[in-house]
This record gives structure tokens, sequence and C-alpha cells, in this order.
């Protein structure tokens, strides 16, 4: 009998391992807690490193379709005027492939169709697990249990799997909260992906296909807040109405029962993903904070690192540690470089807003493409 391989999670990372599993000739079973397959979010960024992984799946011009190219990505302050600017177009064209914006529900419709329906089990909260030498036992909420081979951990930041290995890794607060929405963008027509960095905050724009236009907006503050869970687009107006247009109607023009709220996390960087026959991706693995949109790209990227190393595999647990160590150090990179943009994008002392805006005004445009350069250089085409 071929060896069984269980996948906890039918999130992003989940989904697409049991797709690039599928095509490296591993069948798998997926065990999600939610009642059904669906995104919780709103817009999200595909770099190009994300689009060569979905290439590798030969999805890229399905993902393509749900989405919509971006061109410029443009850094403001509070007044509109531009801090920074990189043009993904030049970047698109010097590496054969761009960077794109999708609704969180288009990609996650999209990679649900890629697999038979049979193998996913919803409403299967994964509550316990014990680890055996050649197997490994898992509990569930309804009181069933499921005994595999092998385990991947794609759970999330709050991974029970990781929970379970590592007690003691617990993802970390941000600093700063964050509420998003997608409105329409019919009436207002934007085409600019921007940021815009001020003292209360810091506010984003990205255009998606179907003229829709995806919003977030981070505030520094105390983790878990009451006050922010009762946040009405009323309280965001008071923080950002007096940013430059167009983001005081973008908030405006959108609905109360529309708002995203949750605090931003990460994880403090693993030494190892790879626990013998079990092994951690996605945010279970690297959870970031979203400041560079690589969160979904990574956990994309793992899913064909992964699949790579087990095609043919004899050895899983090895196939496991070859994963590992082709991915800790890019991860690392850009989980500690995303927790330091984030807290430079989000300082609130003037003098410091000032030296960094001028700073980032004086960088030379090669400074930006090299960063962009090494995020789109994976170690597989
Ligand atoms: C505000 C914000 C903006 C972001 N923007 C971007 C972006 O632009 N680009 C980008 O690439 N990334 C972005 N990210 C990061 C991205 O959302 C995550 O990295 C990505 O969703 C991780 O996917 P995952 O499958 O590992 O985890 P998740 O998406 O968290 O999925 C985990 C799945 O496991 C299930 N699950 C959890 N526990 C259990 C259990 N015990 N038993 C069974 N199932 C379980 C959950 O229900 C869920 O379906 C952003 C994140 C945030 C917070």
């Amino acid at each position: 009998m071929p060896a069984s391989f269980t996948i906890i999670g039918g999130g992003i990372a989940g989904l697409t391992t049991a797709i690039a599993l599928q095509r490296s000739g591993i069948e798998s079973t997926i065990f999600e807690a939610a009642p059904a397959i669906k995104a919780i979010g709103a817009g999200l960024a595909l770099s190009a490193n994300a689009l060569k992984a979905f290439n590798r799946l030969e999805m890229v011009k399905a993902v393509t379709e749900q989405g919509r190219l971006l061109d410029l990505f443009t850094v403001y302050d509070e007044k509109g005027k531009p801090i920074t600017r990189v043009d993904s177009r030049v970047l698109g064209e010097k590496y054969g492939i761009g960077n794109l914006t999708i609704h969180r529900a288009a990609l996650h419709a999209l990679l649900h169709s890629k697999i038979d329906p049979s193998v996913i089990h919803l409403n299967k909260r994964l509550t316990s697990l014990d680890q055996k030498a050649d197997h490994v036992v898992l509990s569930f909420d309804d009181g069933s249990t499921h005994t595999t081979n092998f385990l991947v951990a794609a759970d999330g930041v709050h991974s029970a799997v990781r929970s379970y290995l590592l007690p003691g890794a617990l993802p970390r607060y941000a600093g700063y909260t964050c509420w998003r929405a997608v409105i329409d963008n019919s009436g207002l027509q934007l085409r600019e992906t921007s940021e815009t960095w001020g003292q209360k905050g810091r506010f984003g724009i990205t255009p998606l296909a179907g003229n829709k236009i995806y919003w977030y907006a981070c505030i520094n503050g105390p983790q878990n807040d009451p006050r922010f869970r009762q946040y009405k687009v009323s309280d965001l107006l008071k923080h950002f109405g007096e940013f430059h247009a167009p983001i005081p109607v973008i908030l405006q023009q959108t609905k109360d029962e529309d708002l995203i709220w949750s605090d931003i996390t990460d994880l403090k960087p693993l030494r190892r993903f790879a626990y013998g026959n079990i092994v951690l991706t996605g945010d279970a693995a690297h959870a970031t904070t979203p400041n560079m949109g690589q969160g979904g790209c990574q956990a994309i990227e793992d899913a064909v690192v992964l699949a790579d190393e087990l095609r043919d595999a004899s050895d899983v647990p090895a196939a496991f540690r070859r994963f590992e160590q082709r991915r800790l150090k890019r991860t690392h990179a850009i989980v500690n470089t995303s927790r330091i943009v984030g807290k430079v994008a989000q300082w609130e002392n003037k003098w410091l807003m000032g030296m960094r805006d001028f700073m980032f005004r004086q960088l030379p445009r090669s400074v930006n493409e090299r960063q962009m350069k090494a995020l789109f250089e994976v170690d597989f085409e």
C-alpha cells in the first residue's frame, strides 16, 4: 500500500500543496476546520515569485485571468506627495513575469476547483495528535480520528500542529492593527496601487479585477483592544479623514458590515520546519507581517518545493528535511525584513517620519529594483 499523506488546513498553503503533490504523483487527504473552503479576507497581492510557482503547476494562465496586473506601486505621505515608487512593468519586462492582485475568494475558488472534492473533509478541526515513529494519529473536535503516515501542517499562524511540536512558538503581535474591505470602483475608477504613510496610520489601495478596490488601514495600538473590535467606518474616518484624496472618499463608500479587522502578527523565525514524519508549511511555519505582501506567496512557493522534494522520494523524512533546507533562509529573511518595514512605515514621531521620507526620496530606483529582483528569484523555474 502506498504511504498516506494528510494535510491539515484548506487555506492557500494546504490547497496549493495538495495540487502540487498530485502533480508529483502523491494523493493526499485534507482536513479543514471550517464548514466550507472559503477565503477570509479581501484582496491579495501575488508577486512574480508566486506566479513562477503557479507556472510550475501550470496554473499561471488561470490565476492571471482572475487577477489584475499591477503596474506602479507608489508610497505617498499623508498630503499625497510621493515618497517612493516602484514600476512593476519594467521589472515584469526584464524578468518575464509581473505582479498581480487578486480577490482572495477568486484564488480560493480556483485552487479548490483543481482538487478532487472527495479528498477534502470539512468541519474537521484538529484538536490533538500523537506522533509515532511510522505514523501520526490525528484527533478532531467531532470525536473522530485519522491515522496517516505523513502529515503536512498547513493550519495557519495559530497552528495546532505547531503547538504540539513547539508549544512555546506563539504568534507575536507587530504593534498595529488592520482593517480592510473590498468596495466597488465604478464611481472612483482608481487605477493606481498605493500606500500612504501618515502620522495617524497607514492606508493602502489596490485595484482588483472586476472594477473593485481592496483597501487596508493600519493603526498602532494595543493587541486585542475591545475599542478596535467596535470600530466602524466613522471611527476610521477620524484617523484618515485628513489624508489625501481619494482616501476619505474610499472610506465613505465602505459599508460597516464589509469591514474585516485583525491584529497583525507574525512568528519569530523557527529553526526547523521538518520533524520526522511531520512538516510545517505556510503560515504555520513562517507567518509574516503583510508589509511585503509575501505570506501567501511563500506558502505557494512552499507547495512547489515540497512536491519537488517528495517526487520519487523513498525516504520522506529526508525529503522533508531537504524542503526545510531550501526554505529556512528565504522565509526567515522575509519575516525579518517585513517586520522592519512595518515598524518604519508605522512611525508616529514627526522627526523620524521626516527623516524616513527624505531618505526614501533619495534612494535611487536601482535599490528598489534590486530588492524586487531578490524577491523574484526562486530556486525553481
Ligand atoms: C491583512 C493581511 C494582508 C495580507 N496580504 C497579503 C498579500 O497581499 N500577499 C500575500 O502573499 N500574503 C498576504 N497576507 C498573508 C496571507 O494571508 C497568509 O500568509 C496566507 O493566508 C497563509 O496561508 P496558510 O494556508 O498558510 O494559512 P491560512 O490562510 O491561515 O489557512 C489555514 C487554514 O487552516 C484551517 N485550520 C486552522 N486550524 C485548523 C485546525 N486545528 N484543524 C483544521 N483546520 C485548521 C483554517 O480554517 C484555514 O482554512 C496577508 C495577511 C494579512 C493578515
